[in-house]
């Protein structure tokens, strides 16, 4: 067993709370309402991973699993020009690019298929300058909730949850990468899904996710970050702001 890695957040507050950063071998999961940030958390990891680690990063490229189609080349752009400044370098955009790799998924089962496919992406890359140090699947949900419909098939739905994230639990020990997930919750309480506090996935998901990070929107650009479930860790909250530089305290 490699020791674990931890990945900055890029903001003091929220990486104390994690314990320094966000640990490797493990699946954090996020959730929140739509607009919480969740997206925005996993453009700036896929950009903070590929840093050396006195930056914080794990100098690594991401595999990044995009359900809802909401990835932004440009956002990227916006996050590394974000660090030219903080650290001032001269970071190259199309470097970190280079490093993302983004794979659409279509619906739950080719989300399942893309699993296989990142672990082989990062078995070529494992020798590389930049091996695959962080799996991000956004939404992990989405599909899931779109195509189990009714009680019958909440069974059904579950089980395949289950062993999805099984299986992402896996690349995330076998790669010592850092494993982000979210999760939308609805903001009012949903006659199907229920409390709408609790994200779907329900205990299944709660026991597998070994982090579990709840965002919700604050004054202007400010969220709150909760965590609500870690081993070893106090429950805790931070405050960051998603600026058009990146997350900063
Ligand atoms: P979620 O994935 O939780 O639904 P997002 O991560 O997509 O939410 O968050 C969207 C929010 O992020 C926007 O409402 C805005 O507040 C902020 N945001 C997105 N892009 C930018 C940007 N370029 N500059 C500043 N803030 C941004
Ligand atoms: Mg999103």
């Amino acid at each position: 067993r490699k020791l674990v890695g931890k990945l900055s957040t890029g903001c003091k507050e929220f990486n104390d709370i994690m314990g320094g950063g966000i640990d490797s071998q493990a699946i954090t999961e996020v959730y929140g309402e739509f607009g919480s940030g969740k997206t925005q958390l996993g453009h700036q990891l896929a950009v903070n991973v590929q840093l050396p680690q006195e930056k914080g990063g794990l100098n690594g490229s991401v595999i990044m699993i995009d359900t809802e189609n909401t990835f932004r080349p440009e956002r990227i752009k916006q996050m590394v020009d974000g660090l030219s400044e903080l650290y001032g370098e001269d970071y190259d955009y199309e470097e970190f690019l280079k490093h993302i790799h983004v794979a659409r998924a279509y619906n739950s089962n080719h989300q399942i298929l893309l699993v296989d496919a990142a672990s082989e992406l990062a078995n070529q890359l494992k020798d590389s300058d930049k091996p695959v140090r962080l799996l991000i699947v956004d939404s992990l949900t989405a599909h899931f909730r779109a195509e189990y419909i009714g009680r019958g098939t909440l069974a059904d739905r579950q089980q395949k949850l289950n062993k999805h994230l099984h299986d992402i639990q896996r690349f995330g020990d076998l790669n010592n990468a850092v494993v982000l997930v979210t999760n939308q919750v609805m903001s009012k309480p949903d006659a199907f899904f229920g409390d709408p506090t609790k994200p779907i996935g329900g205990h299944i998901l709660g026991h597998t996710s070994t982090f579990r990070l709840y965002m919700r929107k604050s004054k202007g650009d400010k969220r709150i970050v909760k965590l609500v479930d870690a081993p070893n860790l106090p429950d805790a909250e931070a405050v960051i702001s998603v600026t058009t530089a990146g997350l900063r305290d």
